[in-house]
């Protein structure tokens, strides 16, 4: 008997951007009386089920948009007699449609740290319940990954976890639904001791995997002592002197090694924050940018971000901190006009930013974007491929539109295509070339040209576009382009390293 854990994907890359945590976590949390899992990675190649035979437990990880080629690898899997059991977001919100569509004879709802466990003895011993109820595990039971299974030179990222849950509540997110609006953060000492262990393993680069890293503002702090009892305050306070002393020891592991992390753009506000970020060597944060105008921020619930001139500010408040931002935008939002993409290429281009990334707006479950758009959509009988629309995630990948909402004045193929040549104009050849200045050499140049093409392949052209034919010769060149990337990040290994007292 054999535990498989399995990260689906129908496109394979050959080499991937940033480990896929979970795939590490699970393999920790699979009792040890039977074996080492054996992880697939689909990103990185497709899974050969001959691998998997009668009496094996296979767990399947899911998001929605991965979920349809989950359910297939879930129906193989039983079909070769194995146990299946499915995990992650997208099974946490539907926990029946693995049932009905994946073959599974389990799912876990909610974080698999403990749970996981459980279901593996129960398919072990022939009895697993239908759904296992994870919930939201304290910060102190999350289990640090098993890197010791990681495949060598496969990714050039690794990734840790410091803190499950975001208390903010945009609109097009699930994350504050399904991880919560507590932030769980997790001790400084467990984040380091496996910073550590992927340094000594030759990783430099970590992603903070992190719903949101700046967990508690200024302004948070501000309202909680307008409160006559002092709790809130002193609780939020403690979150936040927590992450000081996270960004402390961060700061005094090896000179050559970065981080890259997820935060809101009001840390930009807060001056002691950023510097602490500078001296962990925090080097880059993803930012939500979502929208540059007022109307487009109170679409999406985000009201705490800027717009306009105020927002370009915040936006250079971190690279002037030494922070590199990957700029979020969102395209197709009810107020978004035709001159909105020209606006926010403008933005993306004055603000700074190092990256950006265009998304278009859609309905993901568990969003009240897709609560809302459910609703209005009851008496609508669309069908593609048989498949109701509101189940977008089922319809086949060729099938599947990109753009769900209908908008007041874009048609569907209108917003896909100005989003597309907001991607070409960011990611032109001169832009990327001047952006490169940030690197202080002729090699970093040349890297940097490799990874901003790279980033486009990989998520605008596979995203994007309709024609399965430029989703195919992007996935072949970021193929060709991924594994000389990968070298570009890798660093000898520091197997002696100690973690800095
Ligand atoms: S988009 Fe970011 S800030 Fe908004 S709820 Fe999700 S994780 Fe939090």
């Amino acid at each position: 008997m054999r535990v498989h854990l399995v990260n689906p994907s129908h496109l394979a890359f050959g080499v991937g951007v940033i480990t896929p945590r979970w795939l590490y976590v699970l393999a920790a949390a699979t009792p040890s009386t039977f074996g080492d899992p054996l992880i697939t990675d689909e990103t990185l190649e497709p899974l050969d089920v001959t691998t998997i035979n009668s009496g094996d437990v296979v767990g399947i990880g899911i998001h929605t948009g991965n979920a349809l080629r989950g359910y297939e690898v879930g129906r193989e899997a039983r079909a070769r007699g194995a146990w299946v059991v499915f995990g992650g977001i997208h099974a946490t919100l539907y926990p029946d449609e693995p049932h009905e569509l994946g073959g599974a004879h389990a799912v876990v709802k909610g974080d698999g740290d403990i749970a996981w466990g459980r279901a593996v003895k129960d398919c072990v011993s022939g009895s697993p319940q239908p759904v296992y109820e994870g919930g939201k595990v304290d910060a102190d039971s999350f289990l640090a990954a098993r890197w010791d299974l990681l495949p060598t030179n496969k990714y050039m990222w690794a990734s840790v976890q410091t803190v499950r849950g975001c208390p903010k509540h945009c609109s097009f997110c699930s994350v504050w639904k399904t991880d919560g609006q507590k932030p769980r953060q997790r001790g400084a000492d467990a984040v380091i001791a496996e910073v550590v262990e992927l340094r000594r393993r030759g990783f430099r680069f970590i992603a903070l995997a992190d719903d949101n890293f700046y967990t508690v503002t200024l302004t948070d702090i501000k309202m909680a002592s307008r409160r006559a009892d002092p709790r809130q305050r002193e609780n939020l306070e403690a979150l936040r002197a927590e992450r000081f002393e996270l960004m402390d020891k961060l700061s005094k592991l090896p000179k050559d090694m970065i981080f890259f992390t997820q935060i809101t753009m009001e840390a930009a506000e807060d001056p002691a924050f950023l510097d602490a970020m500078r001296r962990a060597r925090i080097k880059g944060a993803l930012v939500g940018v979502e929208a540059v105008t007022p109307e487009g921020l109170k679409d999406v619930y985000k009201d705490f971000n800027y717009a306009g001139e105020t927002l370009v500010e915040r936006l250079r408040a971190f690279r002037e901190a030494g922070v590199h931002v990957l700029g979020s935008f969102i395209f197709g939002l009810p107020s978004d006009r035709p001159e909105t993409f020209e606006a926010t290429s403008v933005i993306a281009s004055r603000a700074n930013l190092t990256f950006a990334q265009f998304v278009m707006l859609t309905p993901f479950p568990g969003t009240v974007d897709f609560a809302t758009w459910e609703k209005t959509m009851e008496s609508n009988p669309t069908r593609i491929g048989g498949i109701p629309i509101t189940r977008h995630w089922l319809i086949p990948q060729e099938l599947r539109p990109k753009v769900y909402t209908p908008h007041p004045v874009m048609a569907a193929d209108e917003i896909r295509q100005r989003t597309q040549a907001v991607w070409d104009d960011f990611y032109s050849l001169p832009k990327i070339w001047d952006r490169s200045k940030c690197v202080p050499n002729m090699k970093g140049r040349l890297a940097f040209v490799m990874i901003s093409k790279l980033y486009r392949q990989m998520y605008a052209n596979t995203g994007i576009a309709t024609d399965s034919a430029r989703v195919n010769r992007s996935a072949r060149w970021a193929r060709i382009i991924a594994a000389p990337c990968r070298r570009l990040f890798a660093a000898p290994p520091m197997p002696e390293l100690q973690i800095p007292s």
